[in-house]
């Protein structure tokens, strides 16, 4: 099965660094159920298309390897090596998993641009879902149209295939493209060869993030990506109603729509689809968020020092009050809380992080099991998102937010602020972010630079200011501040600290 994207303007062959993919030279991807090639069928300064080809082994799925159904008929008849199904949303992260982070280097501003952007999925199976194509893909700006095909011309009273050719096109970044195709192909197919557990929740929303929870058809979709299993399409309604919630636009519906779409599902034909291989790729390995500032290594020396010298400064405010349960919020490697660890004061200590890749390097650096605890369960590590609410938030002392704000889309900022300061709501919130009017003194910054590739914004002092006031007043807060790290007299220091306390707290 074939995926065509197709950019179509002014120099459209740099879709090739978009998509780092050399237009001029074909690629061959091994995948663990078969091969991904990539290749260009044309290239123009007008017109640039870029064709990714699955090829799945069949005998691989008939040996019962990968998308088996464990046994029986379906191993050896299906439709799996001719259509466009999860297999394809594997391929597109593998293969195009950086362009679907937005990361383009030296091109970050049309990737970060809208462009006019068309792709062509063939063979979508549709099954009974055909009117589902307009509803799911034109409330995210597509136009949409279908080939659709007679199943056998000798007998036209069979009708249509239950397969078509899609083709949308929109004015539309790449990476929101991909990531839409990356959740909406598994919705229109529903026979997933990986998996789904709650990691597919996870992923779900993370992908989701950015146009999921205002989406007219977000039961459907949910329901469908989560192959209606029930305690997962649960999981994740509660967290997207949340999400609502936090976004001030609490949609009662939602509890009515989510037993709706369950009840007719039990059909488990799906479940058995697993070979414990589960759709982890872009989970983890393309589309976490590096914890590694990387733009900062050229000045190694004055991070390093920075980095500690932020640790010390928030370990300060929470060691200053009578904290004795903390957790770190986007706690990346674990660096907060190795030192936390090492604080006899703190008893109870948790780490969270949305990359579940950093979690992997907080747990091995921290030396815990394999479900992220200590012996005693002093320390523990969860994956999760700080935009939507998660009961296991709550009941903390102390909350961090090292360095995290700035890597969150500004439009999600309100579910953050009511995540965090309205249903965790701890007594304390040591949050820290970058000084924008500091990066002058980086060498390696120019003009309006970030310092790092995966930060959204970054503040000047006024701005966090008035954010961090405007926020601490909103929620019953009070909030006081400093800076930390090297001053400078104009633009101050490069790091700036917001203490925030909750008021009569007793
Ligand atoms: N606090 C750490 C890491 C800072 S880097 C430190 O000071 O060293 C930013 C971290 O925020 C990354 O680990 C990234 O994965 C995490 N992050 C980004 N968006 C997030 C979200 N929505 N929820 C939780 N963590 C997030």
């Amino acid at each position: 099965m074939l995926l065509t994207i197709t950019y179509t303007g002014k120099d459209t062959e740099n879709l090739g660094y978009l998509l780092y993919k050399n237009p001029y030279r074909p690629q061959v991807f091994e995948l663990n159920y078969g091969k991904a090639y990539v290749f260009y069928p044309e290239v123009s300064g007008e017109r640039t298309t870029a064709a990714l080809l699955l090829d799945i082994d069949p005998i691989d799925l008939a040996r019962g390897k990968v998308g088996s159904s464990g046994g029986g008929l379906f191993d050896y008849v299906n439709d799996r090596p001719y259509v466009s199904s999860s297999f394809m949303s594997t391929a597109i992260s593998k293969v195009y998993g950086t362009a679907m982070t937005g990361r383009a280097d030296a091109h970050q501003e049309l990737s970060d641009s809208p462009l006019d952007l068309e792709a062509t999925i063939t063979m979508l199976p549709c099954r009974g879902a055909r009117d589902k194509l307009e509803t799911v893909f034109e409330p995210l700006g597509y136009s949409v149209s279908y080939e659709s095909f007679i199943l056998d011309e000798a007998f036209p009273s069979w009708g249509e295939s239950s397969y078509v050719n899609l083709t949308i096109s929109g004015n539309i970044r790449l990476r929101d493209l991909l990531k839409h195709l990356f959740v909406l192909i598994p919705v229109f197919d529903r026979q997933k060869h990986y998996w789904i557990g709650s990691d597919e929740v996870e992923k779900l929303l993370r992908l989701g993030e950015d146009w999921l929870p205002d989406h007219p058809e977000k039961e459907y979709i949910t329901g469908r990506y989560l192959n209606r299993r029930r305690s997962l399409v649960n999981m994740a309604f509660e967290r997207l109603a949340a999400s609502d919630e936090a976004d001030s636009t609490a949609d009662d519906e939602m509890d009515g729509a989510a037993d709706g779409e369950q009840d007719g599902a039990a059909d488990g034909e799906q479940d058995g689809a697993a070979d414990g291989e589960t759709n982890d790729a872009a989970g983890t390995e393309n589309l976490n968020f590096e914890a590694d500032e990387s733009g900062e290594t050229a000045e190694r020396e004055k991070k390093m020092s920075l980095k500690d010298q932020r640790l010390g400064s928030v370990i300060a405010a929470l060691k200053n009050s009578n904290a004795k349960s903390v957790i770190d919020f986007g706690c990346g490697e674990g660096s907060l809380l190795r030192l936390l660890v090492k604080e006899r004061q703190f008893t109870k200590i948790a780490g969270m992080d949305v990359s579940a890749a950093a979690l992997e390097r907080a747990n091995s650096k921290l030396k815990l099991n394999r479900v992220g605890v200590n012996e005693d369960g002093r320390v523990e590590l969860f994956h999760s998102s700080l935009t939507y609410k998660d009961a296991r938030f709550s009941g903390y002392d102390a909350a961090c937010v090292i360095e995290v704000i700035e890597h969150l889309d500004a439009p999600r900022l309100n579910a953050f602020e009511r995540v965090l300061f309205e249903f965790a709501r701890p007594p304390l919130i040591v949050l820290t972010t970058p000084n924008k009017e500091y990066n002058t003194n980086y060498a390696f910054l120019h003009d309006d630079d970030m310092r790092h590739g995966d930060h959204r914004f970054e503040w000047t002092r006024a701005e966090f200011r008035e954010w961090a006031a405007k926020t601490a007043d909103r929620f019953g807060y009070t909030v006081q501040f400093s800076e930390v790290g090297e001053t400078d007299e104009t633009h101050g220091a490069p790091t700036q600290q917001g203490v925030f306390r909750l008021e009569n707290n007793k």
